[in-house]
């Protein structure tokens, strides 16, 4: 696969971690396959990968809280 930003042509498979507001609270989903071009960082999600994350998100069965901290810019 090619990049569509650089177009560096060895993007590769690797995880991510994932932020995502949903229903007003913010899910973190971690170990997300994704391609990851090793040039510029531009991540691309398959279409199964988004679609498994929209059912999590929609059941997010065996979520467990994290620390995080919300901040003001000024
Ligand atoms: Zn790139």
């Amino acid at each position: 696969m090619q990049c569509g930003t650089c177009g560096h042509t060895e993007v590769r498979g690797a995880t991510t971690t994932v932020e995502e507001w949903h229903a007003g609270k913010l899910y973190v989903v971690r170990d997300v396959p994704v391609e990851r071009c090793p040039n510029c960082g531009e991540e691309y999600f398959a279409p199964a990968v988004m679609d498994a994350l929209e059912r999590l998100l929609d059941h997010p069965t065996n979520a467990e809280p994290v620390t995080a901290f919300a901040l003001e810019y000024a």
